[in-house]
C-alpha cells in the first residue's frame, strides 16, 4: 500500500486524491497530507534512518512523494551546533543551534521544502514551477529549477535585499518584481495559479511543500541522540514551519521512534510584523492581518496562511510566543555571530532575540534542553547590519604603520 493515503481537509476532514490541490471545495479549509502510518510503522526504524543518505531524504518514509528524490538530493542534515558560549551567556545548560544557514544549495531552510515540492511537482507531471516569495523561497525554487531543467517563474515584493534579488537572477528564471508587499504578491499569484497550469510550490503544491519542514524536527531528534528537546524557538512567517515541527514530533511519537513528546513549541516574530505572536499575547486563537514594516523581510507576511494553526500548535504544546524590535534583531544577529561564529540573516536575529526574552521571562529554564532554529544566512541580508558592525582598521602597507596602529611592545600583546 502507498505511504500517502490522501489529502485531507484540516477543518472538515473531507478527503481528496493526492493531486495539485490545496483547498477544500466544501468548506475552503486547507488540505494536508494524510499518511498510512500503520504501513509506515512496519518498515521505519531508527536503524534504517541512520543508514540512510546524509540529507533530509533519510526521512523519505515520512515525505509526500511516491518515488525517489529527483530534485534537491542534498538538502538538509545540517549541523546541530552545541552552543556552549551562547548558552553560558544566556544562562542555559544545554542550548543548540540548528544551523540551516548552510543548507544546500541556497543557504536557507527553504531548500528542504523546495526539494519536496519540486520532486512532487515532477511526479505530478509539471514542467513549470513558480512561487510567491519573501526572498529565500524564490532563491531556492530558482536554483532547484535550474538544476532540474524546469521552467521557472518567481514572484517577489519590490523591496527585497540586493543579495536575495541577485540570488534569483543568477539562475535565470523569470523574476517578477511586484510593486507591493508579500501579501500583494501572494494574492496576485493565487490568481495566476488559477489561470496557468503551473506548480506554485506554496499555493497548489503547498500541502506537499509544507511537509518538507518536518525534516527539521526529525533531524533535531536524531541529532540529539533520539531525544526530544524541552523547548524549541521557531521563526514564523506564514507559520507553516512551526506547525510542521510540531507535526513531525508527533509523528515520531506515533511511530514509536521517541517516547512521549513534551517539547514546548515557541514562536518568534518581529514587532513590525507580528500578527501571530500578538494574537498569542492577547490570548486570541485568531490573528488580525497587519501591514508589515520590519527589517526581517523573510518573515514579513501580514496575513499568514498558517497563523491559526501555529497558534494551535503552540497552545497544544504549552509553548509561548513573543516578538522583538528591529534593534533587538540586529543585536541577536551580532550576539549569535560573536558567541558561536554563525552569521544569520534577520530571521535568525528574531529567533535569538525571542530566545533571549523567553529566558529572561523564565519561560525557558536553565536546565531545559533548548533548540533555536536559525533558518537563513546573514550574507543575504547585509543591509540589516552594515551600519552596526563598524569599519576595518585601515593602515599603510608597512610594519611601522601596523605597530603604530596597534601600539604593540616588543613581545606583542596590546590592542588598539
Ligand atoms: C520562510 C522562512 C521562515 C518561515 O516561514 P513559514 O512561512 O513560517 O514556514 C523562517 N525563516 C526564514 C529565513 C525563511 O525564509
Amino acid at each position: 500500500m502507498a505511504k500517502m493515503k490522501a489529502l485531507v481537509c484540516r477543518e472538515c476532514g473531507k478527503e481528496y486524491p493526492t493531486k495539485a490541490i490545496h483547498v477544500c471545495e466544501m468548506c475552503f479549509g486547507p488540505l494536508e497530507v494524510k499518511y498510512n502510518y500503520s504501513e509506515i510503522k512496519k518498515t521505519i526504524s531508527r536503524k534504517k534512518i541512520e543508514a540512510g543518505p546524509h540529507s533530509m531524504w533519510r526521512y523519505i518514509d515520512l515525505l509526500p512523494i511516491e518515488g525517489g528524490a529527483t530534485v534537491g538530493p542534498y538538502a538538509g542534515f545540517t549541523p546541530m551546533v552545541r552552543a556552549h558560549n551562547l548558552g553560558a551567556y544566556l544562562g542555559l545548560d544545554e542550548l543548540y543551534i540548528k544551523n540551516d544557514t548552510v543548507n544546500h544549495p541556497t543557504l536557507s531552510f527553504k531548500d528542504r521544502v523546495v526539494a519536496v515540492a519540486l520532486t512532487r511537482a515532477r511526479e505530478l507531471g509539471f514542467e513549470t514551477v513558480a512561487c510567491a516569495s519573501t526572498g529565500n523561497l524564490a532563491n531556492s525554487v530558482a536554483a532547484h529549477a535550474a538544476a532540474a531543467g524546469m521552467h521557472c517563474y518567481v514572484f517577489i515584493p519590490g523591496d527585497l535585499e540586493a543579495a536575495k534579488v541577485l540570488g534569483n537572477l543568477i539562475y535565470r528564471p523569470n523574476v517578477v518584481e511586484v510593486e507591493g508587499n508579500y501579501d500583494d504578491v501572494n494574492r496576485l499569484c493565487s490568481e495566476i495559479a488559477g489561470e496557468h497550469g503551473w506548480a506554485f510550490v506554496n499555493i497548489n503544491i503547498r500541502p506537499y511543500y509544507a511537509e518538507g519542514s518536518k525534516t527539521l524536527a526529525f533531524e533535531t531528534v536524531e541529532q540529539l541522540g533520539w531525544r526530544t528537546p524541552d523547548q524549541v524557538v521557531v521563526p514564523m512567517a506564514s507559520g507553516s514551519l512551526l506547525t510542521k515541527i510540531w507535526k513531525g514530533l508527533i509523528e515520531m511519537q506515533a511511530l514509536g521512534l521517541v517516547d512521549a513528546v513534551r517539547t514546548k513549541i515557541n514562536g518568534a516574530q518581529a514587532e513590525g510584523c507580528s500578527p501571530i505572536a500578538t494574537a498569542y499575547k492577547e490570548g486570541r486563537d485568531f490573528f488580525r492581518p497587519v501591514k508589515p514594516k520590519t527589517i526581517a523581510k523573510s518573515l514579513a507576511i501580514g496575513n499568514p496562511a498558517d497563523g491559526y494553526y501555529a497558534l494551535k500548535a503552540t497552545a497544544e504544546s504549552r509553548g509561548a510566543m513573543d516578538m522583538v524590535s528591529d534593534d533587538e534583531v540586529v543585536e541577536g544577529i551580532k550576539l549569535l555571530a560573536q558567541t558561536e561564529g554563525i552569521f544569520a540573516e534577520t530571521a535568525g536575529g528574531v529567533t535569538i532575540g525571542v530566545l533571549r526574552k523567553l529566558v529572561k521571562q523564565g519561560v525557558i529554564k536553565k536546565s531545559d534542553v533548548t533548540v533555536a532554529y536559525i533558518t537563513g544566512n546573514g550574507l543575504k541580508t547585509q543591509e540589516a547590519v552594515i551600519d552596526a558592525v563598524g569599519r576595518p582598521v585601515r593602515i599603510q602597507p608597512s610594519l611601522v604603520s601596523f605597530e603604530r596602529t596597534f601600539k604593540m611592545g616588543k613581545n606583542g600583546g596590546g590592542a588598539a
